[in-house]
């Protein structure tokens, strides 16, 4: 699972880096939020994040690994 944006309802209030900087960061040169690539994400704070967004615009979205199920 890895949390994802709606970038059509986010306002950029930049609430979700004051929660979880080590996930969410602010891209300077298209002015848009955006998730940090990793391996693996702390769910607590992706959690915290999506209870707090005042958009309520980021959400857990299932990757497919490819195996199939
Ligand atoms: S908390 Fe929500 S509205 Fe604010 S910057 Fe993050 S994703 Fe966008």
């Amino acid at each position: 699972m890895v949390p994802v944006i709606d970038l059509g309802r986010c306002s950029e209030c930049r609430g979700c880096i004051e929660i979880a900087p080590e996930v969410f960061r602010y891209n300077d040169q298209t002015g848009l939020m955006e998730v940090i690539d990793l391996p693996a994400y702390p769910a607590d704070k992706v959690a915290e994040a999506i209870r707090f967004c005042p958009e309520d615009c980021i959400a857990w979205e299932r990757v497919d690994g490819g195996g199939g199920d």
